[in-house]
């Protein structure tokens, strides 16, 4: 299967597409995650955000420092974060992805706060804390608007 990739929210009132590969996929075991998402482990596809479109007027954000969580604001379904320290980059639930099981993930993020009889026995590399390095300044090659 190649890009164009669609996902949306239960109900459907939210619908987006992304017209790339996506860069990443991952799990996440923090803690944000587990709260945002009920669920005991969190998996996110990564696309760039100008690869991406969304359709529908259902979708709400909460901010919490620099992640803003997206989700319908109908059925509550979790669409995608975004972290201002990534700019560019939008993170989408997998289970929000219509063709979830395309999406493999290749790492687990914050193996730190995993819970401890959760066991996901792969060999895949294992982050204590992020999988993605959040840089502490701004963009450094300064193209980017
Ligand atoms: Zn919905
Ligand atoms: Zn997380």
């Amino acid at each position: 299967m190649t890009a164009p990739h669609t996902g949306g929210c239960r109900c459907g009132a939210v619908r987006f597409e992304a017209s790339a590969e996506p860069h990443h996929v991952s799990y996440c075991h923090c803690g944000d995650c587990r709260r945002a998402s009920g669920a005991p482990v969190s998996a996110f596809v990564g696309f760039l955000t100008d690869q991406v479109a969304f359709t529908g007027k259902a979708l709400k954000m909460y901010e919490n420092g620099p992640v803003t969580r997206s989700f319908c604001g109908i059925c509550g379904s979790p669409i995608a974060y975004v972290d201002e320290r990534l700019e560019d980059h939008i993170y989408f639930t997998l289970g929000a992805m219509d063709m979830p099981a395309y999406f493999r993930p290749t790492h687990h993020a914050h193996v730190r706060e995993q819970l401890p009889f959760l066991h996901m026995p792969d060999d895949l590399p294992r982050h204590l804390k992020t999988s993605v390095p959040r840089p502490s300044s701004s963009n450094p090659d300064g193209t980017q608007s």
